[in-house]
Formats: C-alpha cells, sequence, structure tokens
C-alpha cells in the first residue's frame, strides 16, 4: 500500500455532497442507475480505443459489469472492466475539479428539482452517497498503476496506490451502506432495480448470486458414521443391511455462488418497430439520456439500399441545462457500427441546429476502427447525416399535428428550428413550415405562416412582420399603425433569432416577407389614395429637405410615410441592412466587430406623418421662416423621440434627458434662472429659444 494523500473536495462539489447527504429523499435507489451508467461509459471507452488498438483490450479481454452484494460486511460492490482511471483522473473526476453541471444541479433542486435527475448534469457518481455512509473506488487504468479512492464525505477523500484488488483494467466501486439501507443487498432488489433502469445497457451485467440447493447427502453422522465404519469392515462382505445402512441418507443446504445475468441486451433498434411497445421506448430514451421523463416523440427507422443504418430519434420534453452552451460537446447521437458502440460524440452526424435530439445510429457500412479524421469526409456519413436531418424534420410535422404535444416542443426548442431556417438552405422551406409566432390576429395562440397565408388580403401581395424585443413593445409599434388600420395581418417576431432566420427564409409560398421597420413596405392604395399621397409628398417636400439639412448625417433621407397613421415620425431602417431590433442585439453582443455596425446600421431613413398635427404645424412654421431655430430644436427632439419609439438606442440619453427637462420647464413655465443649482448640463444646451414659441408646440404634442 502506497503513501496516502488527502484532498479537499472542491467547494461546489462539497456542497452537492451535504446536500446529497442530508436532504430527505425517499427515491434513494436511482444511485445503481448512475453508477451502472458509469461503468457503461468507461466500457465504451475502452472498446473504441481497442477498435484501433487491439492491444488495449489485452489486459482484460471482457467487457462486463459485476454487481457483488456481501451481507457480511454490508458493502455492495459494482465492478466493470471499463478504460479505469489514472490517479490524475481519480483527483480530478472525483473530487477537485467541478463541472458546470455541479451547480446548475443544486440550483435546479433549490428551483424543485428531483434529486433524480442528477444523471443529466453530469455528477451522478455523488449520487452513491444517498445510501453508503463511505464510498471506495479501486480503480486501474492501462497507463497507470492501480488506486484506491477513498471518502466518507466530510470535506475530503484521500488516494492511495493499492494493488489489493488486482483489477487487471477497470473499476471497483465499493459502497459500505448505511444501516438503513441493506435493501440493496437483496438479490431481488438489485434483479428488479437493474430491470427497470438498466436494462438497455449494452454490456452484460451480472449479480454475484447465492445460491443454496439442497443436496441429498449420505446420513454420515459422526457417532454412526464411527460405528458404520467400524461395522463396516467387518460386515462388508455380504451384508445386506450394511448396505442399506449406507444408503441412509439426509439433506443438506448447500451454498454455492454463481453469476446470474440481468440484462438481455438485445438492441432495441434492431426489433422491429411494431413490437416495440411506448413503455419499451421510454424505458429505452431514459437509459440512453438520464433524463427521467419520458420522450415527447419517437422515430425509429432503417434506411435500406446501397447504403444500411438503423436508428432511433427521439425529442425530450425539455430542453437541456446546457442546450446552447458553446464548449459543451455535442453527445446526443450514439454511433454503432454493426452493434459495436463507436463514439457518441460525433460531430459529423447531425447537425448543430438538432442538438438536442437523441438517439442511436448503427451502420452496417461504416468500418469498426473509423477514426475522428476520416469521419470528417465519409461519404457514408454524410449520407447518414443527410437521412437524419429528413427524419428529424418528418418527426416535428407529426408532432405538429397535436397543438399541445406541439406547444411543448416549440417553446423548448424554436430557437433551433430558427436556427435550422438561418442554416440549412436545403431544408429550409420544410422548416419554416414549423414556425410559428404571435400576430396582430393571432391572439394568444400562435400562426404558422401557412395560417397566415390563408387569411391574406385578396390583394395583399407580401407577408408582414415586425421585429423587436417585446411582442409587447411590437404590438403598440408605430410602424405597423397604418397595417392594423387597412386590416392586413403582421407577425411579431421577438426572438433575436428571428432577425437571422428571416435575413435568410426571404419568403414563403411564393410571398416576399417584408419587414415593417424598414424600407421597401409598399402598400396597395387606391387612386384616391394615390392622389392624396401625391398631393401631400409635394406639400411637405420643404419641410422634408429642412429637416434633412437640421439632421444632416443623422439620417439618410426625410420623406413623407404612408405606412403611420397616428405617430408623428417613425425612423426607418435600409431595406438591406440592421432592423432597429438587430442593431440592439449586435450593440448587445461583445464580439461585434465595429466596423460592421457601422456600415450595417448607419442607413436610417425619417419618414414623417403627414396628418399629424405636429408635422402640420412645424410645417407651417418652417414656411413662415426657414431659419426659426424652434423649429430645429423640435426636429431634433423628433429625431430623438422617433429613435425610441422606433426601436434603437440612444447615443447620449443625457443630451436626449436634458432637452426634455428643459421642455418641462418650459412647460411648468419656470424661467431658466430659477434653474437648479448644479444643473451645468442646461448651459451646455443649444437653447431653446423663443420659450413661448415653443410652448406653444408643446401643447401640440399633449
Ligand atoms: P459523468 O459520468 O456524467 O461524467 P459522474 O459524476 O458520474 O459524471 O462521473 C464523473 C467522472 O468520473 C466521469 O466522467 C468519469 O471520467 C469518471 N468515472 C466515474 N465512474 C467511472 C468508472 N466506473 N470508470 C471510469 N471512470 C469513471
Amino acid at each position: 500500500m502506497g503513501d496516502v494523500e488527502t484532498f479537499a473536495f472542491q467547494a461546489e462539489i462539497n456542497q452537492l455532497l451535504s446536500l446529497i447527504i442530508n436532504t430527505f429523499y425517499s427515491n434513494k435507489e436511482i444511485f445503481l442507475r448512475e453508477l451502472i451508467s458509469n461503468c457503461s461509459d468507461a466500457l465504451d471507452k475502452i472498446r473504441f480505443e481497442g477498435l484501433t488498438d487491439k492491444s488495449k483490450l489485452e489486459t482484460q479481454p471482457e467487457l462486463y459489469i459485476h454487481i457483488v452484494p456481501d451481507k457480511t460486511n454490508n458493502t455492495l460492490s459494482i465492478v466493470d472492466s471499463g478504460i479505469g482511471m489514472t490517479k490524475a483522473d481519480l483527483v480530478n473526476n472525483l473530487g477537485t475539479i467541478a463541472r458546470s453541471g455541479t451547480k446548475a444541479f443544486m440550483e435546479a433542486l433549490t428551483a424543485g428539482a428531483d434529486i433524480s435527475m442528477i444523471g443529466q448534469f453530469g455528477v451522478g457518481f455523488y449520487s452513491a452517497y444517498l445510501v453508503a455512509e463511505k464510498v471506495v473506488v479501486y480503480t486501474k487504468h492501462n497507463d497507470d498503476e492501480e488506486y484506491c479512492w477513498e471518502s466518507q464525505a466530510g470535506g475530503s477523500f484521500t488516494v492511495r496506490k493499492d494493488a489489493s484488488e488486482n483489477l487487471g483494467r477497470g473499476t471497483k466501486i465499493v459502497l459500505h451502506l448505511k444501516e438503513d439501507q441493506l435493501e440493496y443487498l437483496e438479490e431481488r432488489r438489485i434483479k428488479d432495480l437493474v430491470k427497470k433502469h438498466s436494462e438497455f445497457i449494452s454490456y452484460p451485467i451480472s449479480l454475484w448470486t447465492e445460491k443454496t440447493t439442497e443436496k441429498e447427502v449420505e446420513d454420515d453422522d459422526e457417532e454412526e458414521d464411527k460405528e458404520d465404519d467400524e461395522e463396516g469392515k467387518v460386515e462388508e462382505i455380504g451384508d445386506e443391511d450394511a448396505e442399506k445402512k449406507e444408503k441412509k441418507t439426509k439433506k443438506v443446504k448447500e451454498v454455492s455462488h454463481e453469476w446470474s445475468l440481468m440484462n438481455k441486451q438485445k438492441p432495441v433498434w434492431m426489433r422491429p418497430p411494431d413490437e416495440i411497445t411506448r413503455d419499451e421506448y421510454a424505458a429505452f430514451y431514459k437509459s440512453l439520456t438520464n433524463d427521467w421523463e419520458e420522450h415527447l416523440a419517437v422515430k425509429h427507422f432503417a434506411v435500406e439500399g446501397q447504403l444500411e443504418f438503423k436508428s432511433i430519434l427521439f425529442v425530450p420534453k425539455r430542453a437541456p441545462f446546457d442546450l446552447f452552451d458553446g464548449k459543451k460537446k455535442a453527445n446526443n447521437i450514439k454511433l454503432y457500427v454493426r452493434r459495436v458502440f463507436i463514439m457518441d460524440n460525433c460531430e459529423e452526424i447531425i447537425p448543430e441546429f438538432l442538438s438536442f435530439v437523441k438517439g442511436v445510429v448503427d451502420s452496417e457500412d461504416l468500418p469498426l476502427n473509423i477514426s475522428r479524421e476520416m469521419l470528417q469526409q465519409n461519404k457514408i456519413l454524410k449520407v447518414i447525416r443527410k437521412n437524419i436531418v429528413k427524419k428529424c424534420i418528418e418527426m416535428f410535422t407529426e408532432i405538429a399535428e397535436n397543438k399541445e404535444d406541439y406547444a411543448k416542443f416549440y417553446e423548448a426548442f424554436a430557437k433551433n428550428i430558427k436556427l435550422g431556417v438561418h442554416e440549412d438552405s436545403q431544408n429550409r422551406a420544410k422548416l419554416a413550415e414549423l414556425l410559428r409566432y404571435h400576430s396582430t390576429k393571432s391572439g394568444e395562440e400562435m400562426t404558422s405562416l401557412k395560417d397566415y397565408v390563408t387569411r391574406m388580403k385578396e390583394n395583399q401581395k407580401d407577408i408582414y412582420y415586425i421585429t423587436g424585443e417585446t411582442r409587447k413593445a411590437v404590438e403598440n409599434s408605430p410602424f405597423i399603425e397604418r397595417l392594423k388600420k387597412k386590416g392586413y395581418e403582421v407577425l411579431y417576431m421577438c426572438d433575436p433569432i428571428d432577425e437571422y432566420a428571416v435575413q435568410q427564409l426571404k419568403e414563403y409560398d411564393g410571398k416576399k416577407l417584408v419587414c415593417c421597420t424598414k424600407e421597401g413596405l409598399k402598400l396597395e392604395m387606391s387612386e384616391d389614395e394615390k392622389k392624396q399621397a401625391e398631393e401631400q409628398k409635394a406639400q411637405f417636400e420643404s419641410l422634408c429637405r429642412l429637416m434633412k439639412d437640421i439632421l444632416g448625417d443623422k439620417v439618410e433621407k426625410v420623406l413623407v410615410s404612408d405606412r403611420v397613421v397616428d405617430s408623428p415620425c417613425v425612423l426607418v431602417t435600409g431595406e438591406y441592412g440592421w432592423s432597429a431590433n438587430m442593431e440592439r442585439i449586435m450593440k448587445a453582443q461583445a464580439l461585434r466587430d465595429n466596423s460592421m455596425s457601422s456600415y450595417m446600421a448607419s442607413k436610417k431613413t425619417l419618414e414623417i406623418n403627414p396628418n399629424n398635427g405636429i408635422m402640420g404645424e412645424l410645417r407651417r412654421r418652417a414656411e413662415a421662416d426657414k431659419s426659426d431655430k424652434t423649429v430645429k430644436d423640435l426636429v431634433l427632439l423628433l429625431f430623438e423621440t422617433s429613435l425610441l419609439a422606433s426601436g434603437f438606442t440612444l447615443d447620449d440619453p443625457n443630451v436626449f434627458a436634458s432637452r426634455i427637462h428643459r421642455m418641462i420647464r418650459l412647460g411648468l413655465s419656470i424661467d431658466d434662472d430659477v434653474a437648479d443649482l448644479g444643473d451645468d448640463d442646461v448651459d451646455d444646451l443649444p437653447p431653446l429659444e423663443e420659450d413661448d414659441a415653443a410652448a406653444g408646440s408643446m401643447e401640440e404634442v399633449d
């Protein structure tokens, strides 16, 4: 035995251990599922390494999981011949390095999650402390000697070199059960648990069982024995009585041990789908994913012909806690080749936007010893991937047939569908069918694009949408005033990713998607309306020019609008540039490229509403006196206000605030002389001249 080193558990892990030990929790049985699942992972790893380097398996060619209850010592051992851990692995994996899941799991628990969810957070090992007061882990990795880890929780663990188990390769976890958890030594209980939680583990799980057989043995009572022996010698020859005596037997109990195999290991995906029940799929799904809930949908299929593979794909009911965590490796589709597990983090097998889909793929064609590098350009894998995407979309479309299920699905995975619309040009049209939005006409439900089209007005050519931060913000946006008034439906797109998706989608069912906050919104007008618009354009031409002069580079153009009904003006962006919402999103992104944003965000057009009283009055004043300073100030104020109302942010909110304060002073008829002491900003501002006149305009605003 080597020196014993003591390590402190990393703080969060320590907290987690306390939680596990001290929380009252009755469903403790899940510990076995977690530990068996770790064994299976460790076996997967060594089997994979063995595919390219056979010598790695030599230390222990058999791949198995053994469970050994010991009623004398009250221990339950779980043994695997998997990859094992080096000393460094032991120290890092079992105690000193916390994963993102450690904290996330504790937060989830506080929020009402269940301890049985532990596996999803990648800290399943610690569930051993639900039933054990002490855990001892013996482990042997090909690259290191056998080590022993031991802990009774309480803040620390020890690691020492210890070859006593002679493992060859693999890991043995010895649970010293708490006094009230001895039920886990019972064969029946263990067998039921394995059947319930670990049936689909693809390695043999055997239980060390005790067998008591009653055996007929010669009645060799000691006293008689002696007599018999003595007499026997004498009476042996020809004495029938003696023979009868010898045949006298009694029953004795004989205790023997043997391994009893507990799982079938026949892969579910190899069986015909119509023979598999929903419960079986659910059990398989749970064992595959560590999910505590059943799947939402399943697709089990075989592809035959030039290329052959079988697959089962699942959609979970919820998004995982780390769905869009860039650092997380994708490990959702397990890749098998002719029943042999190859890997569960093959990025080439499914695109990122489908990273929430779980399942297995078993190929007949890929070579067994395939390396990661080969996978990257493998043609077979490309075909498999294409088929998987197709089947996933089919599965989503099936979910959409049930409103309730689809609402659940969409709440969890709408972002993924939108990412798909953005990235997958081949399947864009099909994915577009899966989009749902709130709209001016959808009420509390969401509408599909297909349903939108059925409601389009006779003369309506385009599909209208507006993007913004929240539904509330877009519902009352000045941009959709005219559309609403005319009865055109407008889709609300309030997810940052909508901006990206819609840029790529461009059209649906031959109808252009038109953004209400950008240039290019053309509404059908009657002859009368057209005539009126022309007249107004002419009337306001000089004001437009004046406003452009005042605003300078702040705007590209000033035009008479046909999209606003009530508001005095709005700021419209270029058809191919960023919307206000996109500008907001980009500003919020730390990685934004400044040169790009100045280019993309530069073109704003101020559209004025000729029917609004403010505009009318401004026009009158501007025509009366081109150099009216009030007009200049009010134009600036109008511009800044429409920045806000149109969803932009202000470059300098203080200047804007001061301008407003100035107006408030005017409204309250407070003299500049009685300004608060210390309100220095006032002096730095462009003055609002002719206070009376400005106050007059204020009334108009009201
Ligand atoms: P997870 O298995 O989800 O990563 P766990 O807390 O269950 O999280 O296990 C932590 C780590 O300890 C594993 O990632 C693995 O590296 C190691 N480990 C646990 N059990 C075994 C085992 N039986 N054989 C080899 N390594 C193991």
